[in-house]
């Protein structure tokens, strides 16, 4: 590879207030159109604007934890553009006086962790959404629904630090899990609530100058984050090899055709014609409060995997998994907190417990297994009542009943069988029933030892204690 690629993303995020950033319209997903708007967020003449004080705190939240300088004097500015979705003419955003500034986030990239500068987070409003609609008789409608004009936004602008796809997807992941550990954005990125506008350029490995960057607008998932800039890295490879030169653009991901096509140009860009917004104080920052907001933030997802890496003794990649949702890491601690030995705990939440939640589509939140049930099934595994591979059948049926693992033991029968008498027998069993298998074995086919051992389980109903098993069989096939 001669070309490196240089990244910086532009991730927009709706914040989680209850209303609108200079209203009091609910933000609420998904009700009839236009039932949540008013005179100011429809833009009627002579109307004020007045700051959400909650999406100030949101947007400040987020800058404290991602290692931001908070602007003790910010502003807002009007964006001006036209657009059937934008009733003033103009967007409230912030330009010159962001709120926050000069921060960080930590990805870890083939092992290592990289810090991925935060150029700045601004917040600003969002726009309505346009709605277009053919009609039988062949015409076609465009609707406009104003319902999330006015909702808030954080934007987030990345440095040019991320240099590969999937530095760009982490990079994201972490951003997504952060906001959802704050409780400031939802980060659904089917509803838009996350969306992403990903700048790429590439250079020749070892140059310091960054190439012509390309725009691509609007990508709504980790996937499609990957696979558009995959496409644009090699797109623009190509471009350069032919000779050609890359032109600053703006272009869409085409996720059917898997490509990235042109919008617009250089020459087309808006002339956003920014100025301060006269409507809107300027924001001032007080420490006392800025104080306050820093206490109230929780452990986040870099800290707490730190911390369940020492406390826990879990592997690094089990630690990056379990605090990947704050939801998860408290399942997993209560489990703990509940007897449950750590490691036990871990590989059983990321395996049978997410993979039945992921078979079922539900989070962790929908969990019906209780971590203390999870810890008390582990107990009896311990003190060998139950053999590991009985526990899955177990914990299925905690999972589908709700009862507990003891209760679930007496009812189905299916306390571990540790007498060697009782096992002998159904290891003498099968060795009658199939003198050939012994013949081959004994002739030096050693793999036929799962053959034994799945039929003495199978007669046993799984319940025979797997150590006693192997012993026995060993010493009757020796
Ligand atoms: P614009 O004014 O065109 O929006 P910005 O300077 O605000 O450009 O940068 C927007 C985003 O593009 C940022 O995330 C930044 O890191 C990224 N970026 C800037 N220059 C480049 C480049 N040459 N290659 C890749 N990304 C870039
Ligand atoms: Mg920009
Ligand atoms: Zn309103």
């Amino acid at each position: 590879m001669k070309y490196e690629a240089v990244i910086g993303l532009e991730v927009h995020a709706q914040m989680l207030t209850d209303t609108k950033i200079f209203c009091g319209c609910s933000t609420k997903f998904g009700a009839e159109p236009n039932s949540q708007t008013c005179p100011v967020c429809i833009g009627m003449p002579g109307v004020l604007p007045v700051l959400n004080k909650k999406a100030l705190e949101f947007a400040v939240k987020t800058g404290l934890a991602t290692n931001c300088q908070i602007s003790k004097l910010s502003r807002f500015a009007r964006k001006n553009y036209f657009y059937p979705d934008l009733p003033k003419g103009y967007q409230i955003s912030q330009y010159e006086l962001p709120i926050c500034e000069h921060g960080y986030i930590e990805i870890v990239s083939d092992g290592n962790t990289k810090k991925i500068g935060i150029t700045r987070i601004h917040m600003e409003e969002d726009a309505g959404k346009n709605i277009h609609e053919s009609s039988s008789g062949g015409g076609s409608f465009s609707f406009v629904d104003l319902n999330r004009a006015g909702v808030p936004l954080m934007e987030i602008v990345s440095e040019p630090d991320i240099s590969t796809p999937s530095e760009a997807v982490e990079y994201m992941k972490k951003l997504r899990a952060i906001l959802r550990y704050l409780n400031v954005c939802d980060g659904n990125m089917e509803q838009g609530s996350l969306r992403c506008d990903a700048n790429v350029s590439i250079r020749l490995k070892g140059e310091k100058e960054l190439g012509t960057k390309v725009e691509i607008k609007n990508i709504n998932s980790f996937k499609f984050v990957e696979k558009a800039l995959e496409y644009e890295i090699k797109r623009q490879i190509k471009v350069i090899e032919d000779g050609g030169r890359i032109i600053q653009e703006t272009r869409l991901w085409d996720s059917n055709k898997g490509i990235t096509e042109s919008m617009r140009g250089k020459e087309e860009a808006h002339d956003y014609r920014y100025f301060p917004e006269p409507d809107l104080v300027p924001i001032t920052i007080n420490e006392e409060w800025l104080n306050k907001i820093k206490q109230s933030l929780p452990e986040l997802p870099d800290t707490k995997r730190e911390r369940f890496i020492k406390e826990h003794g879990i592997s690094d990649t089990d630690a990056e998994l379990l605090t990947s949702e704050m939801s998860l890491a408290d399942w997993f601690e209560d489990a703990i907190t509940s007897g449950g030995n750590p490691k036990l705990v871990a590989n059983w939440v990321k395996g049978d417990l997410l993979r039945i939640l992921n078979e079922e589509n539900k989070t962790i939140e929908q969990c019906p297994v209780k971590p203390s049930q999870l810890a008390d099934m582990l107990k009896l595994i311990e003190n060998g009542t139950i053999s590991g591979k009985i526990a899955k059948t177990v914990f299925e049926e905690i999972y589908k009943t709700g009862k507990n693992a003891d209760v679930i033991v007496k009812e189905k029968g299916l306390v571990q069988i540790t007498s060697t008498d009782e096992i002998e027998k159904a290891v003498d069993e099968v060795l009658l029933k199939n003198p050939g298998e012994v013949e081959r074995y004994r002739s030096g086919d050693k793999k036929l030892l799962g053959f034994f051992v799945g039929q003495i389980m199978k007669i046993t109903k799984g319940k025979a204690n797997p150590q006693l098993v192997n012993e026995i069989l060993n010493k009757k096939l020796s």
